[in-house]
């Protein structure tokens, strides 16, 4: 297989269409078989549910080249399992799991001339979502759905080093006690958006969300779990109910405690006990670990040990083990790492 030309060192985080994409539809109460579609084009009536109710949820995850040239994709099994939590919560019938992963692979492997050769640092975003497609006027779900994988190129998150970011706490809020904040629903992103623009607007790379309730404990930003390293080498990591389960803090306090023989804390995490912390990273598929060096919280500054250079050397080390793992340097837990061509031959 002849790879694309692109120049994988330069790619963005922006879509790029590729030839290939799946597609199933479910009407009269059952899904068909789907296929794989070369038309990137939807076309739907202008009372679709989507449109007006929002009934729409998605997923992330990468496929990428490990050191011995397979195309790899990590964990696809928790992202169906996650999609169809979210469907669930929003009343959409869900797309069956293993399927979900066949469609993944699938889709992968007709599109494999766009994953990035190993080392360059680009990867494949694979993003499958599903909407209600079918007329909706009055507030009800709708009767028929689409499910859709497509796939782009995408560049190293980090270029020339992951600098440590500064975010502020948010006067927004970002999901509401009981609500939707556990799935990966489109309506929490779109009541996101204002807050993030506004946020860069005043030089913040992010939003620190809170709870709404109380406002005294850390949940999450608009895409991103925290973790936070304590001066005695554990990991904390915040638990709530509004909180989206990040696959990538999953796999990582996995690693703290049995790769890296960490103490792992999820549990309620105070706004007030951060200051506390010695580094701080947020974490999801994008960037895998964004460390962060300071928090503002209306004007009061948190300045953290490690600094606004480098990531600090432990949230490092939790960093280049999944890393590590993902690219097939370090053996991976049982069932991790879903190979869809050996040795690039798809
Ligand atoms: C997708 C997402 C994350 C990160 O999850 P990963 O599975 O690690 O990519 C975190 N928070 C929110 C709100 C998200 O939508």
């Amino acid at each position: 297989m002849e790879k694309k030309d692109i120049n994988w060192g330069e790619l963005g985080f922006s879509y790029q269409q590729t030839e290939k994409r799946f597609v199933a539809n479910f009407k009269d109460g059952a899904w068909d078989e789907g296929a794989l579609t070369e038309d990137a084009t939807i076309t739907l009536n202008e009372c679709a549910g989507v449109f007006q109710y929002a009934q729409t949820c998605f997923e992330g995850l990468k496929a990428y080249t490990t050191e011995s040239g397979d195309i790899v994709c990590f964990r696809p099994d928790l992202n169906a399992a996650r999609m169809a939590d979210s469907c669930r919560r929003l009343e959409m019938p869900v797309f069956p799991e293993e399927k979900f992963v066949e469609a993944v692979v699938e889709t992968v492997k007709a599109n494999a001339a766009y994953v990035a050769p190993y080392g360059s640092g680009a990867t494949l975003y694979i993003r499958p979502y599903m909407f209600g497609s079918n007329p909706v006027i009055g507030v009800k779900p709708a009767d028929e759905y689409q499910f859709r994988i497509f796939v782009t190129p995408v560049g190293p998150y980090f270029k020339g080093g992951a600098k440590p970011i500064t975010i502020r706490v948010s006067d927004f809020d970002r999901a509401a006690p009981h609500g939707t904040g556990h799935i990966k629903a489109g309506l929490n992103y779109a009541m996101s958006l204002h807050a993030i623009v506004d946020a860069h607007n005043q030089g913040y790379d992010e939003n620190m969300y809170l709870d709404p309730a109380t406002r005294t404990k850390v949940e999450e930003t608009g895409g991103a779990n925290f973790i936070f390293i304590t001066k005695d080498g554990k990991l904390v990591t915040p638990k709530s109910d509004s909180i989206l389960p990040s696959i990538t803090r999953r796999s990582l306090m996995y690693i703290a405690e049995h790769y890296l023989g960490m103490e792992v804390e999820h549990r309620e995490v105070l706004f007030d006990e951060v200051k506390d912390f010695a580094e701080c990273g947020l974490c999801g598929t994008a960037a895998v670990i964004s460390p962060v060096g300071k928090i503002v919280d209306h004007g009061k500054e948190i300045c953290f040990p490690s600094g606004m250079d480098d990531m600090g050397p432990v949230i490092k080390k939790l960093y280049d083990t999944l890393t590590g793992i993902q690219m097939g340097h370090i053996e991976a837990p049982e069932g991790w790492i879903q190979t869809i061509c050996k040795h690039g031959e798809c």
